[in-house]
This record gives C-alpha cells, sequence and structure tokens, in this order.
C-alpha cells in the first residue's frame, strides 16, 4: 500500500474504529458527546498506528490517538494556544517567538490526531496548506530579518504534504537566506512510516542544512516498519533529534522512558527534549506532575549517559517560552504553583497539579 493510499484509509468515525477495537465506556462517552461539540479535536489514525494498539484499555498507544470523555473537560487554566502563539504570529503562517528561530505553520494536517496535541486550535481546523502567496511573504519576512538562523517546518506534519509542495517550501526558505539551517518537525516516522521513501530521503538530503526532529513517545511506536524508516533517514545523512513529551499513563515512568531513549540512540536518534505537558484544553487527565516529572529525570541521570538523556523543558505558560526545568530557573512555590524565571526574565506559574 501506498502512503497516499494508507493516509485515505486512515480512521476518521466511531464506525470504522469499532470495526477494529470495542470501546471502552470513557472512549463511547467522548464519541456520545463530542459529536455536538463543533470545537471538539476530531478523531484520525493510520492503520499503521492502529497496528500498534492492543486490546488492553489502557494501552499506551491506545491513549494517545483514541479520544476518552476527560478531553472535553476543560480547565480554567486551560487554553487552545497555551503557548500564547497567536501574539507572535508575525504572518498568517510564521511564528517568530525567538530572535535566531521562526516556525513555518505549513499545513494543520497530520496523519494521526494526538490526543495531546497543544496546538489542537490550529490542527485539523482547515486552514489546510501554505499557499504560493503566503511562501512568497514568508520569503520576503526571512530575507528582512537576517537574525532568523534557523526555521521550522511544523504544522500540523509538513510530511503530510506531496514531496514537491514540501520541497517548494523549503526552497522558498533557502530563496530568501541561503544558509538558514531548516528543521522538519514530525511525528509520521511513528503514524506513518511508509512516507519516508527513498525519493523523500534524497530530496531532503539535496536540502541540507537540514535536521529532522522527531516526535516519539512510547519504545513500542519503534516497530520495525518505524525502524526501517528511520534507517532510510540516517543512511541518506538526515541528522535526527526527538522529542517526548510526558504525558501520565503512556511513558510517565523511568523504566519506559529508558527504554525509548536507548532505543532512539540505538537507531541514530539524539533525544532532544522531555516536554512537561502543556495546558492544552482537555489534556489535564494526560499531565504528570512536575515533582513526579523531577524524580523521574533524576532516576534517568543515574542510568543513562548524556547522549542519550534529553532536556526536561517546559514552555511556559502565559507566553514565557521555553526553559530548562533546572533549579537555575526556579525561582520558588506559590500557593499551587511552582514560580520560574523565563529566559527573557519575567516570573511564570505552572500548576503544581499534584493528586491531593
Ligand atoms: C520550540 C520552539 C522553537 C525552537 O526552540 P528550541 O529550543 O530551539 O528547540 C522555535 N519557535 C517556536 C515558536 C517554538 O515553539
Amino acid at each position: 500500500m501506498s502512503w497516499q493510499e494508507e493516509l485515505r484509509q486512515r480512521v476518521r468515525s466511531r464506525e470504522q474504529l469499532e470495526r477494529l477495537i470495542s470501546l471502552t465506556p470513557e472512549e463511547r462517552a467522548w464519541f456520545a458527546r463530542a459529536g455536538s461539540r463543533p470545537e471538539s479535536f476530531g478523531l484520525n489514525i493510520t492503520p499503521h498506528f492502529l497496528s500498534l494498539v492492543s486490546g488492553d484499555p489502557g494501552d499506551p498507544i491506545r491513549r494517545q490517538c483514541v479520544p476518552r470523555v476527560e478531553e472535553l473537560s476543560f480547565l480554567p487554566r486551560e487554553s487552545g494556544d497555551p503557548l500564547e502563539e497567536e501574539k507572535h504570529r508575525v504572518l498568517p503562517r510564521l511564528i517568530h517567538r525567538y530572535r535566531d528561530r521562526a516556525l513555518i505553520l505549513v499545513t494543520d494536517r497530520c496523519a494521526v490526531a494526538c490526543r495531546h496535541c497543544f496546538r489542537r486550535n490550529f490542527a485539523g481546523s482547515g486552514e489546510g496548506t501554505v499557499s504560493p502567496e503566503e511562501l512568497r511573504a514568508i520569503g520576503e519576512y526571512l530575507a528582512a530579518h537576517g537574525e532568523i538562523g534557523e526555521v521550522i517546518l511544523s504544522g500540523g506534519d509538513p510530511l503530510s504534504l506531496e514531496d514537491g509542495r514540501l520541497f517548494a517550501v523549503m526552497d522558498a526558505v533557502r530563496a530568501a537566506r541561503e544558509g538558514i539551517v531548516l528543521r522538519l518537525g514530525t511525528r509520521t516516522p511513528a503514524a506513518l512510516p511508509s512516507r519516508i521513501t527513498p525519493r523523500l530521503v534524497r530530496g531532503l538530503a539535496r536540502r541540507r542544512p537540514l535536521w529532522g526532529v522527531l516526535h516519539l513517545n512510547h519504545p513500542r511506536e519503534l516497530g520495525p516498519e518505524c525502524t526501517a524508516a528511520l534507517a532510510r533517514l540516517v543512511d541518506g545523512g538526515i541528522p535526527l533529534l526527538s522529542q517526548t513529551v510526558l504525558l501520565r499513563g503512556v511513558n510517565d515512568d523511568p523504566e519506559t522512558l529508558e527504554e525509548l531513549f536507548r532505543g532512539l540512540v540505538s537507531r541514530g536518534v539524539k533525544p532532544y527534549y522531555l516536554f512537561q505537558g502543556d495546558l492544552a484544553r482537555g489534556t489535564a487527565h494526560f499531565r504528570v506532575p512536575l515533582s513526579r516529572g523531577w524524580e523521574i529525570m533524576r532516576i534517568l541521570r543515574r542510568r543513562l549517559s548524556a547522549m542519550a538523556l534529553p532536556v526536561y523543558a517546559v514552555d511556559l505558560p502565559g507566553g514565557g517560552g521555553k526553559i530548562p526545568l533546572t533549579e537555575s530557573f526556579l525561582r520558588g512555590e506559590e500557593g499551587d504553583s511552582w514560580l520560574f524565571q523565563s529566559v527573557e526574565g519575567g516570573v511564570f506559574r505552572y500548576p503544581k497539579e499534584e493528586e491531593k
């Protein structure tokens, strides 16, 4: 099956899903209630990702892709735009939050809709793919902003695009400013490994300097198909990093993360970030208290080389930006929150959310 065909066969309805797995009460309740809510973030799973799901209701792959009713409970501190990216959207498709890095919202489409998605207002919103006019405007912005040295292709997942359209986006960046380092942010090796074709890899290699920054959360995502896709990228000369989101019931224990990080390193991928959960709407059931995250990191530091250990980081709610979750950024605690100093100097809160 071609990757395009596999994309067409994605599971997007309750009926399709129920032919493959029997739903739990929490999952059924999402379908019963979400249908009437226009803001609910839709079901979308590739046959490949579903093939990794076991019948176990608590399965870590299943939790990442099959919606549950908890997603429909919104806390007041949660938001559809938890990083306040709208404020930094300098063009409809360009976010310029950090001085030397800019991020293109290439497309709103993804192979799999992750239930923990922090950009859920944009992903699957129907905004579609960047247009030639928008690309021209991005090119002009990059030409005028010599301080930008890295451009992140994100979305959505840029590998939802056909090769030609993806390469056109990369070439527009290159045409604007020769030396820019490209970063391709993608979950595709885990969600749709057949997308990583030899032709794609050759096209990416021709557009270096380019890094792949992958999203992987559980060692079971590193099955034979994903392993082969990663080998094609590594053999093709594409350096790879990975980002993992700390997710309750998925990977919130040192054993699972150790296996994931070792598995990545042995496949040629350097674990880059372990992200604390963002305050994205309807994701409270996924968040792990920071105190537990620190405990897991202390254990991992004893077991893993620096090469295998990512930086534990958070994107401070309220637009504070990314910081490593180390003591030098911690300013103390106040009531139910931890206080952090951002890189720019302001003080921001992150809720403790510990079980009482
Ligand atoms: C995370 C992010 C970056 C890149 O940050 P790094 O720490 O360099 O990985 C750039 N722009 C935006 C908007 C981001 O969210």
